[in-house]
Formats: C-alpha cells, sequence, structure tokens
C-alpha cells in the first residue's frame, strides 16, 4: 500500500482475503470504500456492479467506455449502470489500467479457444452464476464485467489480446460507492491462458465506512 493512501487497515471495518478460484459479494452502503489487493501479483478478478435496491440497474461497460472515451479502466473511471447512474468511482490504481472489454471466461469459451479438454474446468461464469443465485439472480443477469488486474491491450488492428499481467505484488485499485452497490467478484480460475499467470492466487479485499 502506498506511504499516501489515505486509509489504514486498522480502521477498516471488513478485511477478508478471498481465495483462489472462488467468488464473493458484499453489499456497499453509498460511499463506502473497498480497496481490492492482487497479493501475489497478475490475478484477475472479474467484477459484476448492481443497485442494491434494484438489481435490474447494473453495470454497463458500453455506457462506462463511451462516457469516459477511453478503452481502459483506471483511476476517475466512473462505473457507469445501464440507466446512466454512477454505481461506483474508482479513486485509486496503482495498475494503471483493468480491462471492460473481454467478458468473464467460461466453460463453453474455454472448449472453443483451448480445445475440449478444457470443459470441465472451473470458470468465472460458473462462479458468478453461484452468487448471484443467493440475490434471486442467475445466468441470464450476468453482463459484461470490469476484469480488474488484467492486461488485454487493444490492438491497432483492433483486436484484443490476453497477455502476461502488469500487476504486481500487493498491486490494488480503490472504489467508492457512489450509490448503496451489490458487488460480486470472481478471483479468475483461468489456467488456460496468462491471465492469472497460470498460478490462481488468492486476493484481499479491506472496506472503509464513508467518511
Ligand atoms: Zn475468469
Amino acid at each position: 500500500m502506498s506511504t499516501d493512501f489515505p486509509f489504514d487497515p486498522a480502521t477498516a471495518i471488513h478485511d477478508e482475503t478471498i481465495a483462489a478460484r472462488v467468488p464473493w459479494s458484499r453489499v456497499l452502503k453509498q460511499g463506502e470504500v473497498l480497496h481490492l489487493i492482487d497479493l501475489e501479483g497478475q490475478q484477475a478478478v472479474d467484477a459484476l456492479f448492481y443497485r442494491a435496491d434494484h438489481f435490474e440497474e447494473r453495470y454497463s461497460a458500453q455506457d462506462t467506455l463511451r462516457a469516459q472515451n477511453s478503452a481502459y479502466v483506471t483511476t476517475g473511471t466512473k462505473l457507469l449502470s445501464n440507466e446512466g447512474n454512477v454505481l461506483a468511482t474508482v479513486i485509486a490504481d496503482s495498475c494503471g489500467r483493468h480491462d471492460t472489454s473481454a467478458g468473464a471466461c467460461s466453460c463453453e469459451a474455454n472448449t472453443v479457444r483451448f480445445g475440449h479438454h478444457t470443459r470441465f474446468m472451473h470458470a468465472c461464469r460458473e462462479n458468478f452464476t453461484l452468487e448471484l443465485g443467493k440475490y434471486g439472480m442467475s445466468k441470464r443477469d450476468i453482463v459484461s464485467n470490469v476484469n480488474f488486474f488484467m492486461n488485454v491491450p487493444i490492438e491497432p488492428s483492433g483486436e484484443l489480446a490476453i497477455v502476461d499481467g502488469i500487476s504486481a505484488p500487493g498491486g490494488s485499485v480503490t472504489l467508492k460507492a457512489d450509490m448503496d452497490v451489490l458487488v460480486v467478484f470472481s478471483n479468475c480460475p483461468q489456467v488456460n491462458n496468462p491471465c492469472n499467470g497460470f498460478n490462481p492466487s488468492p486476493v484481499r479485499v479491506l472496506i472503509w465506512a464513508a467518511a
């Protein structure tokens, strides 16, 4: 954690390590701050956001990118909903950029990209389905997501490349909730491409109360 980071872990209202490969969720109250730490480096964390009192309003990658006129998520990015409201804002970022174009890995996509033998490997869509089920949602509620710590450069040709992560051990991104928002993470289990350094690893979440 950089020395100018204004939040002290000792004052966090929540401090949890998310094991490798598993989902996680929590409702952030408006004004709460969530700090996500890539403990070992090069670990993608797929993220979805829903308005806490009305899940039909949810993260929109398209509106977020259009509004900020940039292809990546970083400090200052306002994560917009499909209603054009700000769900949360990225207030700090040691990584520099995060993807919101490449989507979440799935068993189906794995078979297309890596071969049928990967059919039974765990994937982010399964994590999202499991976690959303706790809130009465299902597969149909999975929309285009944010991939924190995932390096997906957009080539001059317009193609997406999934390459080695640029997130160093201890790298972090910090969000402030602009409304009461349900945050759903999948600590990505992918082992067939470099997004997790071929070694899924735990991440840490710290939350502070609204100022
Ligand atoms: Zn994944």
